[in-house]
């Protein structure tokens, strides 16, 4: 599981510009999708030795200070913490309520590294010393705005991480070396959603449905993170999101629910389904997580749960609610099931398969650079300062997900529009559907 690295500090010290900074899209092409909002607070973080989650407290906040440190969810934040960056001002010096913050922080008994930032106008040498007060450890100096010693900084955090990160990543190695000798490569399913989507119903469902078989592994006791289970000749691993089986009460839904694990459970699988409740339709949470795992390019089966009980005016509501407020999730397959019945689940597993296939499948370079040569004859680029925009070759730069390199002049002008129309002529022609795509555009002049 990814580590968690966690933003704390007084307001306005430049915990968000140095969010952005981590958490900087691999891929800007998804950001100008209509309605995909990314969560500020919570992030997959790549600069430095990532990936890892990083949360920022400030955005959970609604607090100042040191009082902001008591909110729940701030607390929570830190409970998940496996290395807290603490950022002061180094150009106005360290204050008293960072003295608190300090005191608070230790208290945590997490570790823990100074971070000073905004080291930019000012004579860091004189600087440096005053913040030794805190009692927290040497500060280290940043510069948020032009990502001056920012990889240091997380090369640093790295290399003191707790030993448990590091050794439950090369448990999770092992078992994986375990696992592909004694049953063949498993597909690492995560199943994700918002409190109460049915999720816990889901995978008890899974687990005890059919032919499924679920191994007596040490693994598989409540903190369980994967359980292996197998259905015929394939073999899954299901990744647990919250310890959310044998859970008691409803209101533990709410309670046990963490960004932080679906984070974590997206990042380790191969492919997510993401489950929506039809009873209470889709709300922000659901438009969020699914910006989420557009981003991590995992390929993604979408599970409209709660089926059962719904009449067919209910059913075509729920239908546009979905295309409308998830457009950006429309290379995914949608299934229409009943956890709580068992109707629709067989296909989940399915579907998941093909969805992973797609995201892995080679695609070899004729067929590719026919497909553009016929997308652009029906409807050729545009013109740009009078000159037509060229697009002469195809080849695949990578998979899962799937990248297509197009070859050309002045590529850099394309339109989004126009990618946005390869993507989908490539998409159709190829059946690619359940993964996302990318498009690399190269330019010969
Ligand atoms: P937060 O409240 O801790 O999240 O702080 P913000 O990230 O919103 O930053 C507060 C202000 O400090 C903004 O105006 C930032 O542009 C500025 N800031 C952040 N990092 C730096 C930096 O490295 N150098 C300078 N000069 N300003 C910075
Ligand atoms: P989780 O928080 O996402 O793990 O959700 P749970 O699996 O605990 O389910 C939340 C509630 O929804 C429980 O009361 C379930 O019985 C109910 N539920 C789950 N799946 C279905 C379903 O397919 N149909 C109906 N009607 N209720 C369901």
């Amino acid at each position: 599981m990814l580590p968690v690295i966690v933003l704390v500090g007084r307001p306005n010290v430049g915990k968000s510009t140095l969010f952005n900074r981590l958490t900087r899209s691999r891929d800007a092409l998804v950001a100008d999708f209509p309605g995909l909002t990314r969560d500020r607070q919570y992030g997959i973080g790549r600069v430095g030795p990532g990936p890892y989650v990083v949360v920022d407290t400030g955005g959970i906040s609604g607090g100042d200070g040191v009082e902001m440190l008591t909110e729940r969810q701030v607390q929570h934040a830190i409970d998940e913490a496996d290395h807290l960056l603490f950022l002061v001002d180094a150009r106005e010096g360290s204050s008293s309520i960072d003295l608190e913050i300090a005191e608070q922080l230790r208290r945590t008994g997490k570790p823990l590294t100074l971070v000073a930032n905004k080291v930019d106008h000012v004579d860091w040498e004189t600087a440096a010393g005053e913040f030794h007060l805190l009692g927290v450890g040497d500060p280290h100096p940043i510069a948020a705005t032009q990502g001056r010693g920012v990889k240091a900084l997380l090369d640093q955090v790295f290399a003191r991480l707790p030993s448990t990160a590091g050794a439950a990543e090369a448990e999770t190695d092992e078992d994986e070396t375990d696992e592909d000798e004694t049953t063949g490569a498993a597909t690492k399913i995560a199943v994700v959603g918002r409190p109460n989507a049915g999720k816990s119903t889901l995978i008890n469902r899974l687990l005890g449905e059919e032919r499924v078989v679920v191994f007596d592994s040490p693994g598989t006791t409540r903190d369980s993170i994967s359980i292996p289970f197998s259905l015929g000749e394939r073999h899954y691993q299901l990744i647990d999101t919250a310890g959310m089986r044998r859970r008691a009460r409803i209101t533990e839904a709410i309670e046990k629910f963490s960004v932080v694990k679906t984070l974590q459970a997206i990042e380790a699988c191969n492919v997510a389904i993401l489950v929506l409740d039809a009873h209470t339709g889709i709300g922000d949470q659901d438009a969020t997580l699914a910006a989420h795992l557009v981003d991590s390019g995992r390929a993604l089966v979408v599970a409209v749960n709660k089926w059962d009980g719904l009449d067919p005016t209910e059913r075509r509501q729920i239908k546009e609610a979905v295309a409308r407020r998830l457009p950006f999730l429309d290379f995914a397959e949608v299934e229409f099931i009943s956890a709580l019945h068992g109707s629709g689940v067989g296909l989940l597993l399915e579907t998941a398969d093909r969805a992973f296939e797609n995201a892995t499948r080679t695609l070899p370079t004729p067929m590719l650079t026919r497909l553009l040569e016929d997308a652009v004859q029906e409807h050729p680029p545009p013109l740009v300062r009078g000159r037509r925009i060229k697009l002469r070759y195809a080849h695949q730069g990578g998979r899962n997900p799937p990248i297509i390199v197009i070859h050309g002049n002045q590529t850099g002008d394309l339109p989004e529009s126009y990618r946005r129309y390869l993507i989908n002529r490539f998409r159709k022609a190829l059946h690619l559907f359940g993964t996302p795509m990318r498009l690399e555009l190269k330019s010969g002049e």
